[in-house]
């Protein structure tokens, strides 16, 4: 479907045949990690739609939105394996019909991690999020902890817009050598897709120790960093940070407590990449 009004339509039909609705947004060049949200969505839903979209207000850096990679038909073939009924693939100029004329603006945790070091990016994802939850209307929505902040934004959109969505977060699919899965990697030289293995080690270690009993956020952050350091020869860190989850703030005297994410970014020539891991104490 390439309009919204096609897509509304079908998914109208849907609902009149009684048919509960799960949608999982994307931005294509779909891989494992997608497929693992659309297979949630068939298994949980009496329909699965999916969406592919660029979304050009969540790039500020306007290289990244023009090579962002992009097969349409693999993607469409793709989703159908997965059982996905429909993909909703719009124009730029269907999603936005008076431009960024009206937009949503994310007040609260974007003063951390990506939402730090990509301004604006996390208002561009509830501006189009707002557009695509209200032609789609689905009941439930799948996202994948890959973008955790993304996950911990959209529950605070879906309950401040009152979207009668509820929010399922999926587990973070990862290649063989635990580099996390996305569209990206392509971007990534042979070298630098070898050394890219360290960022999810480098969390991991940390999480061990945090289980072995090491509270301090500081000195979390500081074991990621220098493993990051010691590891990294093409790679270039962005952030690493230790936080509350899904608050996004910072652990009360330094002391991590309760749900957590250690979260970074490091930087390639032509991929910024991100990963997490979880916890809680
Ligand atoms: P994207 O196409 O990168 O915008 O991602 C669309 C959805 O797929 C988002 O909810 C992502 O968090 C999720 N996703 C991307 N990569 C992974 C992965 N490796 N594991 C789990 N979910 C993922």
């Amino acid at each position: 479907m390439e309009t919204p009004s096609d897509m509304h339509r079908y998914i109208e039909e849907q609902r009149r045949e009684g048919k509960t609705v799960g949608y999982v947004p994307t931005m294509g060049f779909l891989h494992a990690g997608h497929f693992s949200l659309f297979e949630r969505a068939v298994k949980e839903n009496d329909c699965a739609v999916a969406s592919v979209f660029v979304n050009p207000t969540q790039f500020g850096d306007e290289k990244d939105f023009l090579t962002y990679p992009q097969d349409r038909e693999r993607d469409l073939q793709f989703a159908e394996q997965a059982g996905i009924a429909a993909v909703f693939c719009p124009s730029r100029e269907a999603m936005y019909p008076n431009g960024t004329d009206v937009t949503v603006k994310v007040a609260s945790k974007t003063d951390v991690l990506c939402g730090k070091s990509r301004p604006g990016h996390f208002d561009g994802v509830a501006t189009v999020l707002t557009k695509l939850f209200t032609i789609i209307q689905p009941q439930r929505v799948y996202f994948g902890m890959k973008d955790a902040q993304q996950v911990a934004i959209v529950a605070d959109l879906i309950r401040a817009f009152h979207f009668p969505i509820e929010l399922v977060a999926c587990p973070i699919i990862r290649e063989s050598d635990g580099l996390a899965k996305s569209s990206r990697n392509v971007h990534l030289s042979a070298a630098e897709r070898v050394e890219a293995a360290y960022l999810h080690r480098a969390l991991e270690q940390a999480l061990e120790e945090v289980k072995r009993g090491c509270r301090s956020d500081q000195a979390v952050v500081t074991l990621i960093q220098n493993d990051l350091l010691n590891h990294l020869k093409l790679g270039k860190i962005d952030y690493v940070d230790a936080l509350s989850y899904p608050a996004l703030r910072r652990a009360k005297d330094g002391q991590l407590n309760g749900r957590f994410i250690l979260a970074l970014a490091v930087y390639y020539k032509n991929a910024r990449l991100i990963d997490n891991v979880t916890g809680e104490i």
